[in-house]
């Protein structure tokens, strides 16, 4: 089935008009009309190949949310007209020990990832949620809590789990200290949930304009990380630090305000290398990880737990012509705080 999207056909090309096909439905498989689509910052990582090994042409797009049209003989969680989901991941080979774990971001054979990946059925690339529509298999598509605005829960697929993971993972509870470095589409949510955890939340940010929204959204403290005085003050103070920053930073600088025994964990991902001091991890003892996603599993019970306490994400709604600024503006860590696109506007 031909379906409008918007692609990027090399790393130096904008975002421009697209037309894929979509599978039938098979007899497990779940067919979405796409209403709102989230703009991560991988997006732009994938489109510019920034990592390295992006296949061209990419239709980016991992926060998807949309209205059920058709479902296969054999789908027992969706019928036509439900809201469904669809975030990183469309496949995996639910089988090996990580699958098994519901660790299925983490599969032995790879995770299909829904787009720039290989796509089971066609051979092809997989083509994400710039587009109209998606048609995926049940296991990998998730239940929207009905109470939450949909716009802005599209983004809880990526940026609400991958920040939701680490601070459920590492345990983040009330009475702990934590910090959020970076305050953008993961970072907001970052905020959102350590203070629904009941920690104490310190925001780091290089933009002194966004202190305000980071109380509103949840921070206890704000500290503007380029003052190395306002840094010291925390120093080996944190039980965790939850890293969301997507280009060059210092991270000896937030190593530096871990306690004894605590972690930091990265979850943004810079294109480079970024140098680390061992002093920084042996003085005292401390750790540093990392954290990629979540499994569906964890995926379903993040959303339950935002409809639950009506968590959702502070979005801006763009139509679709408008990507390439929307990319433009986040490099200059204008966002407030996820770009969500429209898909009404591609429909023409
Ligand atoms: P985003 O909305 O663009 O936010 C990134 C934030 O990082 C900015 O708002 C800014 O916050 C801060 N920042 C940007 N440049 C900086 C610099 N040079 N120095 C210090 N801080 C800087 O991006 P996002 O969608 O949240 O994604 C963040 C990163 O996570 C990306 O690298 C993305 O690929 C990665 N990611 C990883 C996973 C995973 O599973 N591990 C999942 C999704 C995304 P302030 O203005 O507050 O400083
Ligand atoms: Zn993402
Ligand atoms: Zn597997």
């Amino acid at each position: 089935m031909p379906v409008r999207a918007f692609a990027a056909q090399s790393a130096t090309s904008p975002l421009a008009p697209f037309t894929i096909n979509r599978r039938e439905p098979l007899a497990t498989d779940v067919a979405i009309d796409i209403l709102y689509c989230g703009v991560c910052h991988t997006d732009i990582h994938f489109a510019r190949n920034e990592w390295g090994f992006s296949q061209y042409p990419i239709v980016p797009g991992h926060e998807i949310l949309g209205r059920v049209t058709r479902v296969g003989a054999k789908v027992t969680k969706f019928k036509p007209g439900d809201l469904a989901a669809v975030g990183c991941m469309v496949d995996s080979c639910r089988a090996c020990p990580s699958c098994q774990r519901g660790l299925e971001q983490f599969c032995h054979k790879g995770s299909t990832f829904t787009y720039n990946g290989e796509d089971k059925h066609s051979g092809g690339l997989t083509y994400g949620g710039y587009s109209q529509s998606i048609v995926c298999d049940e296991a990998f598509t998730l239940k929207v809590p009905t109470n939450l605005n949909p716009a802005a829960a599209a983004p809880l697929l990526c940026a609400g789990i991958t920040t939701y993971s680490p601070l459920r993972h590492w345990n983040v509870t009330k009475g702990q200290k934590v910090g959020v470095v970076g305050l953008g589409g993961l970072g907001h949510m970052g905020v959102k949930f350590a203070r629904a955890f009941g920690a104490h939340t310190v925001l780091f940010t290089t933009s002194p304009a966004k202190a305000d929204d980071a109380k509103r959204l949840g921070a206890d403290e704000v500290v503007i990380s380029r003052d190395a005085d306002a840094l010291a003050k925390h120093a080996s103070s944190f039980d965790f630090i939850l890293d969301t920053v997507s280009a060059d930073h210092d991270l000896n600088a937030y190593l530096a305000l871990l306690k004894l025994d605590a972690t930091m964990v990265l979850v943004g991902a810079p294109a480079n290398p970024q140098p680390i001091s061992a002093f920084s991890l042996f003085m005292p003892r401390r750790h540093l990880a990392g954290s990629l996603i979540g499994g569906v599993a964890e995926t379903q019970e993040m959303l339950d737990f935002c409809g639950a306490h009506n968590i959702a994400c502070d979005i801006e709604l763009i139509r679709m012509d408008q990507i390439n600024h929307a990319y433009e503006r986040m490099l200059r860590s204008d966002v407030k705080y996820r770009f969500v696109i429209d898909m009404a506007s591609l429909k023409g």
